[in-house]
């Protein structure tokens, strides 16, 4: 049995028996880790048991054995207590974790994926509830990055021209990528015509990563329907069937009317 000591953020948890639950964490330094936390739901253990709700981060010790992994302390830095106790914070915390499970691999460490859930959650907290859907937008196109299936968007994905030379930029989510005019009447796909400030936007959140929006008064049809493009690509590449979408879906529905 070795013993793993690592930053992490809890992602989700369910009870074991009486007594126990199996915590869902990702770490810093080993990527994603289900753990036993033993006794958290006995009441004498509130301790324990109020740092392994959904989104806290904390310090964790793991021992690691050829079964179930079990954790052995957890010393709490954030507890994220706005994600839980605000609706709409919470619907995008748990959109944000769910993607971050289900794409993680156990014991396969990713710093950067780490590091944009942490830096978005921290971002979420401070930030007022008309920003989640802008912070959304940056979370998943950096997302799509960390796990190595970015969009294609400085070149035409069929010939490699440089994209600052087309006249019109198409996208093909199946390809994951733009196409210039010139292979696209070769073509006979489904294209979704890209338009220039969505380029741009796309660019920026690139270039300039988390806080690439924040001096920015973005429009917000623009992020809307730059968001259904993304959930689209996120759809046909990764096709993680997300449960707590529907959820956020209800939450973002409500807001709209
Ligand atoms: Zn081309």
């Amino acid at each position: 049995m070795s013993l793993i000591q690592t930053e992490a953020l809890v992602l989700k948890q369910f009870d074991l028996g009486e007594a126990d639950k199996i915590i869902t964490f990702y770490t810093k330094k080993e990527g994603k880790i289900r753990a036993v936390a033993k006794k958290a739901r006995n009441s004498n253990n509130n301790r324990v048991s109020a740092v392994v709700l959904p989104y806290c981060y904390n310090l964790i010790k793991v021992y690691k054995s050829k079964s179930l992994d079990r954790l052995n302390s957890v010393d709490n830095i954030h507890r994220f207590e706005d994600l839980r106790n605000n609706l709409n914070k919470m619907a995008y915390a748990a959109y944000f974790s769910e993607m971050v499970e289900k794409a993680g691999m156990e014991y396969h460490p990713n710093q950067n994926l780490f590091n944009l859930i942490l830096k978005t959650f921290y971002k979420m907290s401070k930030s007022p509830i008309e920003k989640l859907e802008n912070i959304s937008v940056v979370f998943k196109l950096l997302f799509l990055k960390y796990i190595g299936v970015q969009p294609r968007i400085n070149y035409c994905y069929e010939c490699g021209e440089k994209q600052k030379t087309l006249h019109r930029q198409y996208f093909n989510v199946r390809e994951g990528g733009l196409i210039c005019s010139e292979c696209l009447k070769k073509r006979n796909e489904n294209y979704r015509l890209l338009k220039q400030n969505e380029l741009d936007l796309i660019k920026r959140v690139y270039r300039s990563e988390i806080n690439s929006l924040d001096d920015l008064d973005v429009n917000i049809d623009l992020i809307r329907n730059l968001d259904k493009l993304i959930d689209q690509f996120i759809l046909y590449h990764l096709d993680l069937n997300l449960k707590s979408n529907d959820f956020l879906q209800i939450i973002k529905d409500f807001d709209k009317n």
